[in-house]
């Protein structure tokens, strides 16, 4: 999820988009949910390895 997540963030860079969709990152790996950040906020999620980006409610295990 982190890759399309990566990937949806390089498309809307290039559009010069401030905010998007992004995927939920939770353990169902057939969440399909998606998630409403701005570009800043995703980038701050994805800088720290502790966190992911999850819908309400959904939960991810990626505790190291
Ligand atoms: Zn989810």
């Amino acid at each position: 999820m982190r890759e399309l997540n990566d990937r949806i963030y390089e498309i809307l860079t290039g559009t010069g988009t401030e905010d998007g969709d992004f995927l939920c990152e939770c353990d169902d790996e057939d969440c399909s949910e998606t998630v409403q950040l701005t570009l800043r906020e995703y980038r701050g999620i994805t800088t720290r390895l502790d966190q992911t980006v999850l819908s309400p409610g959904h939960s991810g295990a990626s505790v190291v």
